[in-house]
């Protein structure tokens, strides 16, 4: 018996995605997930050809889906705003499931997990950070030898950037210096997060590690786009 089969007992998933019982995120919900169709480009986050204009400092960027996917989304907004941990495990199972497309991801052995931190009253209001489940349930899935340090903090509480829309001078406005270093910072880090919009705020935490002596800096997110 697993740790959850008592809270199981008590409170009987049902899938957030099709409410069908059995599990928070169905094995069904999770294989209908559209897979991301091409490389993401990190200097401009465009797929397929395209004329890049360079803003992002990544190395890479690499999302398992789109957040305009219902299946996704379903288990993300859940995780976010009705505080439903319990999806982790099925995030993990999901991750897993993935596996093929992380392994052409050669990580350095030296590679650490960074997670985009949220503001200390957010985090206290939502009892956790969805960047730091995130992060764990990747190193649980896929690299139990990787590290997660939590290099930042956020120290200012800007507007949200979901209420700048999808303008990416403004969101980089709203979220410049807002970050902090607070440890030593790793060579080699991939930012976790849970859903990349526009790339404003991973690319200030980018940018800040890379002034404090990071070499490379890739992005993870569950969720691509708004
Ligand atoms: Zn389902």
């Amino acid at each position: 018996m697993d740790r959850w089969s008592f809270w199981d007992f008590l409170f009987p998933p049902h899938c957030v995605s099709c409410a069908r019982d059995g599990e928070w995120w169905c094995a069904d919900c999770r294989s209908k997930v559209e897979k991301v169709r091409a490389l993401v480009c990190p200097r401009c986050l465009k797929q397929g050809a395209h004329e890049c204009r360079p803003v992002f400092p990544f190395a890479s960027v690499m999302a398992l889906g789109y957040y305009h996917d219902p299946f996704l989304r379903a288990v993300i907004t859940n995780l976010k705003f009705n505080g439903t941990r319990v999806v982790m495990r099925d995030i993990e199972k999901f991750i897993l499931s993935r596996k093929s497309e992380l392994d052409e991801w050669r990580l350095p052995h030296d590679t650490v997990l960074v997670p985009v931190p949220l503001s200390e009253p957010r985090h206290r209001s939502r009892g956790f950070n969805q960047a730091e489940l995130i992060a764990q349930a990747f190193q649980k899935s896929l690299w139990p030898e990787v590290k997660i340090q939590p290099v930042l903090a956020k120290v200012k509480n800007p507007d949200p950037q979901s209420s700048l829309g999808d303008d990416v001078i403004l969101r980089q406005k709203n979220i410049q210096d807002c970050f902090q270093v607070i440890d030593d910072v790793p060579s080699h880090i991939i930012l976790v997060d849970d859903v990349i919009t526009t790339g404003a705020t991973t690319a200030e935490a980018a940018r800040l590690l890379l002034a404090h002596g990071a070499q490379e800096v890739r992005v993870l997110a569950l969720a691509l786009g708004a």
